[in-house]
């Protein structure tokens, strides 16, 4: 077996990576930076987007797997000291190893200047705002006009990503194993004059969101954590991906379990 490893810059990390690379030489599994089976990634949930995002373009052939150095995480199912666990894990399961499958979100970015256009993936969510000014722009299901809307930016998140920024504006918690995506407003202006939905919106697998916003150039672009920089957007397309993120499920924590360890805790 192959693995690549990604890794944070935290202390903790960093103490542990001598150990992990030594445990993974004892059981005969082979380190290849380029062409992976399996993803490991030491660190957060942070590190877990990187290393998707260093990976994505060989999403059928990689399975992703995180050991959190921190609190527990969303995509880590291993802690620091499990690092024998976890490695003898791998190599119990070798070549047929268990893996559990999450939708992605399709970005596709038109601009109006000459780099016209993008294509992204994300795992977490896809971030338009505009900072300083109202954000002004037409949101469409299926090519039809939904609503105008203003206010501070949209955030459309998959599943997994639905626990992250969208949990913070008010969006629902949606089950990994449904195909859909959410979009969700970032302090809407909402008034006798203005008027949008006010909810967050959950868009069957088939269906497809478009944003179009006013012309300006400061849109703040992200997916996941990676920003796109500040450009004038003509239009924004999402849909869900036809690619989906692989994990290693030797280890497998029921969704809700996760979410209320991360939030709710002791009942
Ligand atoms: P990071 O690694 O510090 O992550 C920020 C926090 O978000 C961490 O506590 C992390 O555990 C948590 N997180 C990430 N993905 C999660 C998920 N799917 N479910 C629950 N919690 C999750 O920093 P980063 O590398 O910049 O991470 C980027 C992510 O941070 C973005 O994808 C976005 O979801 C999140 N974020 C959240 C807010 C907010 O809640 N107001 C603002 C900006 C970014």
């Amino acid at each position: 077996m192959k693995v690549a490893i990604v890794h944070n810059q935290e202390e903790k990390t960093l103490k542990i990576l001598p150990e992990l690379m030594e445990c993974l030489a004892s059981h005969q599994i082979e380190i290849d930076a380029d062409h992976p089976e399996v993803v490991i990634s030491v660190g957060g949930d942070g590190t877990l987007l990187s290393a998707f995002h260093r990976f994505n373009h060989r999403l059928n052939e990689v399975q992703f797997l995180g050991i959190h150095t921190g609190h527990l995480g969303f995509y880590t199912d291993w802690r620091d000291y499990e690092l024998v666990d976890m490695v003898e894990s791998l190599k119990k399961n070798g070549t047929s190893m268990p893996s559990i499958q999450y939708p992605l979100l399709d970005v596709v970015v038109h601009y109006r200047d000459k780099e016209n256009s993008g294509h992204f993936l994300a795992l977490n969510e896809s971030v338009i705002r505009r900072v300083g000014k109202t954000m002004v722009a037409d949101v469409l299901i299926n090519d039809r006009l939904f609503e105008h809307f203003r206010g501070d930016g949209l955030v459309v998140s998959t599943p997994t990503g639905s626990t992250a920024y969208n949990k913070s504006i008010g969006g629902a918690i949606l089950h990994p194993e449904l195909p859909a995506f959410q979009l969700t407003e970032i302090a809407s202006l909402n008034n006798i004059v203005f008027r949008t939905l006010g909810s967050s919106m959950v868009i069957a697998e088939n269906d497809w969101v478009t944003i179009i916003p006013d012309s300006a150039d400061d849109y703040h672009l992200s997916v996941d954590q990676l920003a796109m920089g500040n450009r004038d957007i003509e239009k924004i397309t999402y849909r869900l991906a036809a690619e989906k993120i692989q994990f290693v499920a030797t280890r497998h924590l029921p969704f809700f379990t996760r979410v209320k360890d991360a939030f709710i805790g002791e009942v």
